[in-house]
């Protein structure tokens, strides 16, 4: 039997609207953190977060791997985008914001370790001498890349797959040994069939408005460089990104939100004057039920495809559709007196080279934080499997931990045994946006619309990366306020 419990409404928070964020990873806690008025100090809603799992967090992951601390899911955040820089900061971690030690990392292609050629956006090269000197690509490749600049005109419509207008314009070498693996650390995914829209929007501007792809890229860097912005492009957190999660989470409790781990929900109703929230554990695990005005929505596409599948099954069948990649990461850490020196911040695998791993992070030459905390040791991490490629989870972690190294001493000769090691699997990791995705989102949105009180954010709708998850939580916050508000009036 359900028990109804009135969420406390102590304080100056009385008189506002209750929501219920359901979710805690980064867009349901900083939708939360909106809601309770810490980014911006205005108070907008009394708040209860609930979080299935015993922590708060989802793909940030805070872990420790032979005594050193470690993230042991995402790891870095886009600092040219304000908004996880800014909640970090409005949560305390202004001062723990660090950008790596250093950005340059490898390809391992055609045998070898090559460096990363600059000039390029998400692989497209604005200088192919440039491009030339790194011997990513083969003669043939680079003679083929050429031809982009007197190729006729890629006519692409409104969208098109990355890889299917890469490959038209500079051939498909460009895409499987520098688009592919490039594309691959964001998304885990297939080039051709994710939407430049959605994915690289900047490329589809320049496909949009030019003739060739070389020179457009080239132009918009160019630009870009006129315009010096110190600031760097990605930032970490002393001691892993991982640490934000905890940090929101510490910042809303102290702000008055109820937050809840361990409470999964498992059904979400309309009433006349709000919604009600059925949880799957509670007093006596039987199940609770919460009342509140209006919902945020912050978990992922199929458990809200659940959720809403009788409140809006368009929505449902919409948000049932969108596929996820899954991924495996092997943390190992080595004495550094077994390692002799490793170059930049690692590197990525095209997939078309046929090896077991897609990238490798050495971690303590990334992240000074790292390097300092543990200096006799060397901690770094390979991911396995992609979408579609995603039975390399079923393997044990023995067998993933000898992929890596067999392939870590084949890229950079490690061939010493690491002292520990850690294997997280990210079933289900990180959403697809291919083709026709954001017109599937707004779809999503126009259906959820008809639910005043109702809005979804995360990582399957805007943006896969950190800031566009806490941009997405900040959106629905302002959503279901603004639902209030005119439901009031
Ligand atoms: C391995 C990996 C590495 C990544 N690396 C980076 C990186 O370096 N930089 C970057 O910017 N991005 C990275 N990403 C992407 C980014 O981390 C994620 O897209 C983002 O954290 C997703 O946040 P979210 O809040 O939308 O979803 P999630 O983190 O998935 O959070 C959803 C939450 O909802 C909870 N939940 C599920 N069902 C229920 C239910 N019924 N009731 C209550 N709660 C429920 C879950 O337990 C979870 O805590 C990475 C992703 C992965 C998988």
């Amino acid at each position: 039997m359900h028990s109804t419990t009135p969420v406390p409404s102590g304080g100056t928070t009385g008189r506002l609207p209750h929501v219920l964020v359901i979710g805690g990873g980064i867009a349901g806690l900083a939708a939360a953190a909106r809601l309770r008025g810490i980014v911006d100090g205005t108070e907008r809603a009394r708040v209860t977060l609930l979080e299935a799992s015993p922590r708060f967090g989802g793909k940030l992951l805070q872990g420790e791997v032979g005594g050193v601390g470690v993230d042991l899911g995402a790891e870095s955040m886009l600092a040219r985008r304000p908004e996880a820089i800014t909640l970090a900061r409005a949560v305390g971690l202004g001062e723990a914001l660090q950008p790596p030690t250093t950005a340059k990392a490898s390809i391992w292609t055609r045998g070898e370790l090559r460096p990363m050629p600059t000039g390029h956006l998400m692989g497209v090269p604005g200088d192919l001498d440039a491009l030339a000197a790194t011997g990513v690509l083969s003669p043939e490749g680079l003679a083929r890349a050429a031809e982009d600049e007197t190729l006729p005109r890629t006519e692409i419509g409104e969208d098109i797959g990355v890889g299917e207008y890469v490959a038209a314009r500079l051939g498909r070498e460009v895409v499987d040994r520098l688009v592919e693996p490039l594309l691959g650390g964001v998304y885990a995914g297939h080039a051709d069939a994710i939407s430049l829209s959605a994915a690289v929007p900047q490329l589809l501007a320049i496909a949009q408005r030019e003739r060739s792809a070389i020179k457009g890229v080239h132009a918009a860097l160019a630009a870009a460089a006129k315009n010096p912005d110190p600031a760097p492009v990605f930032t970490g957190v002393d001691g892993g990104i991982g640490r934000l999660p905890g940090a929101v989470a510490d910042a809303c409790r102290a702000a008055g939100a109820e937050l809840r781990t361990d409470t999964p929900v498992a059904a979400l109703r309309r009433t006349a004057d709000g919604w009600t929230v059925v949880t799957e554990t509670g007093p006596s695990s039987g199940g609770q039920t919460l009342t509140a005005d209006a919902v945020v929505l912050a978990v992922p596409a199929p458990v809200a495809a659940r959720l809403l599948a009788e409140l809006a099954p368009g929505a449902a069948a919409e948000l049932g559709r969108i596929e996820y990649a899954g991924m495996a990461l092997v943390t190992l850490a080595y004495h550094r007196a077994d390692l002799g020196p490793l170059p930049g911040s690692g590197f990525l695998v095209p997939p078309v080279d046929g090896r077991a791993i897609k990238a490798s992070t050495f971690s303590s030459n990334k992240w000074g934080w790292l390097d300092k905390a543990a200096p006799d040791r060397f901690v770094l991490r390979t991911s396995l499997g992609r979408q579609g490629e995603e039975a390399v989870l079923d393997l044990d972690d023995a067998e993933l931990v000898a992929r890596s190294r067999a392939d870590l001493r084949e890229a950079a000769g490690i061939t010493a045994t690491p002292y520990a090691h850690a294997v997280t699997r990210w079933r289900a990791g990180l959403p697809q946006y291919p083709v026709g995705h954001p017109q599937r989102v707004a779809r999503i949105e126009a259906a959820a619309a008809t639910l005043p009180g109702l809005a979804l954010c995360g990582a399957a709708y805007h943006g896969v990366g950190i800031p566009a998850c806490i941009a997405d939580g900040w959106r629905a916050a302002a959503a279901v306020t603004e639902d209030l508000v005119s439901g009031a009036e």
